[in-house]
């Protein structure tokens, strides 16, 4: 049995049954025995991959993005660049290292990043110690300096602890997690009824609210209106708020029961892109998309990207390479390559862009496709 499942059976024995949102920071966040505070959790030797871990083309076309951005911005003298959640540095790597083609553009950068992982900030400081930027650490977005910024969070909202709610007789409650006779840990509707929840729906309905999530959305969109910059965010997830849950684990790239063994799973669900974008709406922000990654991938030029660097690569590598486009845009869920089967992130992953108003409309939202 994990240290965490011992922790958290005696926090339910002594406290009642925990909300599920309570339960999901404990296992991704307890500061000793938390999944992302105990080892890395990226890459083949890990439990999921992601598109930076993919291809340097996703952080490169980003950074292009960024720097197209920076200039509809005034070109600020000192940009802050803030990214969220940025698991090994790679994605911010391959951004700065574009980013150098645009020189007065690279020069303006000052690096932030919010990690709470140690071992994570670890890798990042590690990537990032010769690349000549330079770059600080945060816990939270509130202590990054004021001023201009871009803000960028891939695979970041997922991670973020979500509510239940689920239907019952007489209303909406809370879905705890609590304990089966043999001490397994299961969801249970709480004790008393959620008043403030009016939403009409059929006995057994779930709701699934990222609180968490709209409150780090909602400070993004107001620190944008007041200061100016853009935000882009890319995860996976769904266009319209509606019932039902998404809670997932993913524990060596198979789907895992999120109940078992907290804190050697990934826990996440899926993100709620109406909400994201209404949240940033009500702080004073203006939203684009959200589109498909597939589509702000291709408008953003990754199959000239992609044959560019085809030209200068082995065979070997240029399978590769095209593996890693199909994986990146595709919309189908299995693709059959040469080199083997690809799972398309083309589609279930969206893009959302957030930013001042006044900003134009950056690359990757428009209407009809358009290179950078
Ligand atoms: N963006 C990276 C990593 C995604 S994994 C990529 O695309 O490869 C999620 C990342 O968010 C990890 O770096 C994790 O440590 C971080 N994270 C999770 N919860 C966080 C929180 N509440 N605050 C800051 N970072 C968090």
């Amino acid at each position: 049995m994990s240290e965490l499942t011992r922790l958290i059976r005696e926090i339910i024995e002594t406290e009642g049954p925990i909300s599920v949102e309570r339960y999901m920071s404990l296992a991704l966040g307890h500061p000793v025995h938390g999944y992302y505070m105990t080892r890395d959790p990226l890459g083949a030797e890990g439990d999921f991959t992601t598109s930076p871990e993919i291809s340097q083309m996703f952080g490169e076309l980003i950074g292009l993005w960024s720097a197209q951005l920076w200039t509809a911005m005034g070109a600020p003298k000192v940009l802050r660049l803030i990214e969220l959640g940025p698991g090994r540095g790679v994605l911010i790597q391959d951004f700065l290292r574009a980013a150098r083609v645009v020189g007065p553009f690279h020069a303006a950068l000052d690096v932030h990043l919010v990690e709470t992982s140690g071992v994570l900030a670890g890798a990042q400081r590690a990537r990032l110690e010769h690349d000549g930027v330079p770059v600080t650490w945060h816990r939270g977005l509130d202590t990054v300096p004021e001023g201009p910024a871009i803000i960028i969070a891939n695979e970041f909202f997922d991670a973020l602890p979500v509510r239940h709610y689920v239907r019952a007789r007489d209303g909406w409650r809370e879905r705890m997690v609590g304990l089966d006779a043999r001490g397994g840990f299961v969801f249970k509707p709480g004790a008393v009824p959620e008043t403030g929840l009016t939403t009409p729906a059929d006995e057994g309905e779930i709701l699934e609210i990222a609180a968490q999530s709209q409150q780090v959305m909602a400070a993004i969109g107001a620190r944008l209106a007041a200061q100016g910059g853009a935000a882009l965010i890319i995860d996976y997830g769904h266009l319209e708020t509606s019932f039902g849950e998404t809670l997932q684990a993913m524990r060596g790239h198979a789907f895992a029961d999120p109940l078992r063994d907290p804190g050697e799973a990934d826990i996440t669900a899926h993100v709620d892109f109406a909400a994201l974008a209404r949240a940033a709406q009500a702080s004073g922000a203006q939203t684009f998309g959200p589109v498909t990654q597939g589509e702000f991938l291709l408008r953003l030029g990754v199959v000239e990207r992609a044959e560019a660097l085809m030209r200068r690569a082995s065979p070997a590598q240029s399978a590769e390479i095209e593996a890693a486009l199909v994986r990146l845009v595709s919309t189908q869920e299995e693709v059959v390559l040469a080199a083997g089967k690809v799972k398309g992130m083309g589609g279930l992953f969206k893009a959302l862009g957030v930013a001042r108003h006044g900003l134009p409309q950056p690359a990757g939202f428009q209407e009809e496709p358009e290179a950078l």
